[in-house]
């Protein structure tokens, strides 16, 4: 067992099974020695998270929809009675009404738009205020993004202009932090098969050309997410901060590749 994380302590939110990238990154954070708290979505997930989350000897569960200030307010509230302070913060939550998930950006409703960017981008300054607060030593936040922010992916729609949103998020909120030595970053990783990813339009083809296109030509494994987490999370990367890193094959340099690649 690694020291990388001994003494840290940090909440993580998104698990919802054991396919979740927030899961991957708690497993390396916990591998490291660092002791990790857990938000779930709602009664249902709880019965998915809490023995995933005993499995690396946690056992500080809360709920929280993030949707709802109330619910935000009660679980940091609870996360300083217990721990006082924190050292990191993982963000790894999004949702868009998976019906616009397909066809075009440009027939999103009101109501989908307002719903998708309060969810996928707001929640993570909301949730980085209050970890903020706890963060008495300097932290780290992390939240994950996707290539759906800076460039047009079929189906992507109305999450990839809220992934760009969440990305300048990333920016700003590292500013206001950086006096107190609190950094933001985000992930921006390749297509994975998780329960989140499986609302989105052709999928599976999305994996494919991925596969076929990036350099290292294949798909990201989920563990290699967590690494990458586990970094941001660290003092590894003491001075990065207001950072986009792609986890993602290197998919995103690619302009266009290798014309001998196999018939998709
Ligand atoms: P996942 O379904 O395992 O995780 C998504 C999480 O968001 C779930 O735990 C769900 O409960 C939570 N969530 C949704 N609405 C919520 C709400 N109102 N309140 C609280 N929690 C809520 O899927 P994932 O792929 O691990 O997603 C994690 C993050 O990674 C998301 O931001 C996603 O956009 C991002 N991401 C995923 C991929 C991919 O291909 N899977 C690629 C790049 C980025």
């Amino acid at each position: 067992k690694g020291t990388l994380m001994q003494g840290k302590r940090g909440l993580i939110m998104g698990v919802a099974n054991n396919r979740s990238i927030a899961w991957a990154i708690a497993q390396a954070v916990a591998a490291q020695g660092g002791e990790v708290a857990f938000t779930y979505q709602g009664e249902a997930l709880e019965k998915r998270v809490r023995p995933l989350a005993n499995s690396i000897g946690a056992d500080f569960l809360l709920p929280c929809d993030v949707s709802d200030d109330g619910a935000m307010d009660a679980a940091f509230d609870a996360l300083g009675e217990k721990w006082g302070k924190i050292d990191f913060l993982v963000h790894a939550i999004g949702f868009a009404d998976k019906n616009f998930l397909r066809g075009r950006y440009i027939d999103t409703p009101r109501a989908v738009f307002q719903q998708a960017m309060d969810i996928s981008c707001y929640s993570f300054a909301a949730a980085g205020q209050r970890a903020a607060a706890l963060m008495k030593d300097g932290g780290s936040l992390l939240t994950l993004s996707y290539l759906g922010a800076e460039r047009v992916v079929p189906h992507y729609n109305v999450m990839g202009v809220a992934k760009a949103a969440l990305e300048a998020s990333v920016r700003y909120m590292a500013v206001d932090l950086g006096a107190r030595q609190i950094r933001v970053n985000a992930i921006s990783a390749g297509p994975i098969k998780t329960l989140a990813a499986s609302g989105i339009g052709d999928f599976s083809y999305i994996m494919k050309w991925n596969k076929y296109n990036s350099p290292l030509e294949r798909n990201i494994e989920l563990e290699e997410v967590g690494g990458a987490g586990l970094y941001m999370l660290s003092d590894l990367s003491k001075g990065v901060t207001g950072e986009v890193h792609h986890v993602d094959c290197g998919y995103h340099i690619v302009g266009m590749k290798n014309p001998a690649a196999p018939d998709l």
